[in-house]
């Protein structure tokens, strides 16, 4: 019964917006006010609705990317641009503006060592794990593997590659750079990366990426125990 009635009370904690500025190319890194108490695990997320009439209930899944011991709340969101949806919305918002923050759910967590495949936006969880890992001394044995159309898609490119070193890879489309040539995640390169016995394989970024890159984990045997996956 109790069980019962505290599934009915929904968490709702307004916040304000700290701080905006933009990350890549249509993304944004918003810093918000932490409501005492509320906590979660580098990897999970919560929905987002602004605080203005007629947009309190549209509820968006957006991922925590700082970690837990920070005072504020940091996302990193990618704004779809030219179809009126939430993420235009906030778009325009700033210092000052209001949020509402929900409900904390577990998506992707960290078990154990292995390598991380992001497509664009998909690297939220990541860079929360990644930082933990990095506050817990336990970097070592992950590799990043991270795709993106073009450099300046690349969302905090200089701190991910700060922590992980060579063990940071890029993979982009269409690179802009003079010379550099584009690619894709592929088999081979998936091939390359799947050497480390017992690494999980972390997947996250939008349907058609995940599809992708699982029909290529399946192709190398990787037992499905040892992937962890979310569609954004
Ligand atoms: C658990 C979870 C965590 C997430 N965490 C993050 C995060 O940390 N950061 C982040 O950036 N995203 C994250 N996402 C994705 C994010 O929730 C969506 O991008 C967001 O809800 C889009 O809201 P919207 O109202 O702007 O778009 P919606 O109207 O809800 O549509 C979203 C989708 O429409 C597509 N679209 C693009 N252009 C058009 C168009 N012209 N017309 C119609 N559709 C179009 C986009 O591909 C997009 O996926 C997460 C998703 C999940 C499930």
């Amino acid at each position: 019964m109790i069980l019962k009635l505290l599934d009915h009370i929904k968490v709702e904690h307004i916040v304000k917006i700290l701080n905006v500025e933009p990350v890549a190319r249509n993304v944004k890194r918003f810093i918000l006010e932490k409501p005492v108490g509320y906590s979660f695990v580098a990897g999970q997320a919560t929905d987002i609705s602004i605080n203005q009439p007629g947009l309190t209930e549209e509820l968006r899944p957006f991922t925590f990317t700082c970690t837990n011991d920070k005072e504020y709340l940091e996302f990193i969101i990618k704004i779809y641009k030219g179809h009126e949806g939430i993420t235009e919305k906030l778009s325009v918002l700033t210092t000052g503006d209001e949020l509402i923050i929900h409900d904390v759910f577990g998506t992707i967590h960290f078990i154990g060592p292995g390598v991380f495949i992001a497509g664009g936006a998909g690297i939220t969880p990541f860079i929360a794990i990644l930082r933990q890992l990095k506050l817990d001394g336990a970097l070592a044995g992950n590799t990043l593997l991270f795709a993106n159309y073009a450099e300046e898609d690349i969302i905090l490119r200089a701190e991910l590659k700060y922590m992980l070193g060579d063990q940071y890879v890029d993979i982009l489309k269409t690179p802009t750079k003079p010379g550099a040539i584009g690619a894709v995640i592929n088999l081979d390169l998936l091939r390359n990366y799947s050497t480390q016995k017992n690494a999980y394989y972390y997947v996250c970024g939008p349907d058609p990426f995940i599809l992708a890159v699982l029909e290529m984990l399946e192709t190398l045997n990787i037992d499905k125990a040892f992937i962890v996956l979310e569609a954004y």
